[in-house]
């Protein structure tokens, strides 16, 4: 962020005038930068260490039409497994597809009314494909997975299609193994950001099947930096995760209560059944 008050910078000791350069948090201190001179963060390196991180995953993305997950009606969504192999969809949600999302993920209503399956259709598919992972105990690699899981979960239940057994389903949320492995990480953490860092490519940001290849590179990266994360059995580290969501989002809670902010942050993971506050 640009700072806020003058100083000398953290890199070059030059004075740095307010709002000329950027604060910084480095292990828990604000400093001061130019913008040339900030610190460039470099993740710890690959390990030679074996882990689930070397096992078959599969990566699970959806776009829809609202940033509630409970509200929102998909659109996109797509599943990548490790070994390549992607399964996509794209569906004509029955309602318009709002200019901001439309923004985000450059999905019109011409593109899902002329090349979108029935959403009933669509949704019976995905939600099928899903379910044979988890019984087939594949791990799914969601980032943000609240989100992803959570509307698949509501869009079921709207259509009056099977519901899936989330509870004998193993998530990595590559989100949440972020903040625990770094969590004096003061930046941003959108996927696109930690993409930089864990050196994944992303080829299509907010383009289903490229965020979720991006989430099982970053999931693998993470665990092949951070040995005690790729040593856990998949279905202890689903277990460990509920734990580490909770935590994070109270920290973020206590954020947002100090800066005054009216916005409830859920603790729930990897489904939300209590809406959004
Ligand atoms: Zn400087």
């Amino acid at each position: 962020m640009i700072n806020k008050y003058a100083g000398h910078c953290g890199t070059c000791s030059a004075r740095v005038e307010v709002g000329a350069g950027q604060a910084v948090n480095v292990d828990g201190r604000w400093n001061s930068y130019h913008h040339g001179c900030v610190p460039v963060r470099v993740a710890p390196p690959a390990g030679r260490h074996a882990g689930w991180h070397d096992l078959p995953v599969v990566g699970f993305d959806l776009e829809g039409t609202l940033p509630e997950p409970a509200e929102t009606r998909i659109i996109s969504a797509a599943l990548v497994h490790s070994d390549g192999t992607t399964q996509e969809w794209l569906i004509d949600p029955g309602v318009p597809i709002p200019a901001d999302a439309t923004a985000r993920h450059g999905i019109t209503d011409e593109m899902v009314r002329g090349g979108g399956q029935p959403t009933r259709e669509a949704l019976a598919d995905l939600g099928t494909a899903v379910a044979k992972l988890i019984a087939d105990e594949i791990p799914l690699v969601a980032f943000c997975a609240p989100y992803d899981v959570t509307a698949l979960h509501t869009e079921l239940a709207r259509h009056g299609l099977p519901a899936i057994d989330w509870d004998r389903a193993v998530i990595i949320d590559p989100s949440v193994l972020h903040k625990e492995v770094e969590p004096r990480w003061y930046g941003s953490k959108q996927l696109g950001d930690l993409c930089r860092y864990y050196e994944v490519t992303l080829e299509t940001a907010h383009e289903a099947a490229s965020d979720a290849r991006a989430a099982v590179d970053m999931a693998r990266s993470i665990a092949a930096r951070h040995e005690r994360i790729a040593r856990m059995r998949p279905d202890l580290l689903h277990q460990a995760q509920i734990g580490w969501y909770a935590e994070q989002s109270r920290d973020l809670q206590s954020y947002f209560d100090r800066q005054g902010r009216n916005e409830t942050v859920s603790t729930q993971w990897p489904l939300e059944t209590k809406p959004r506050g």
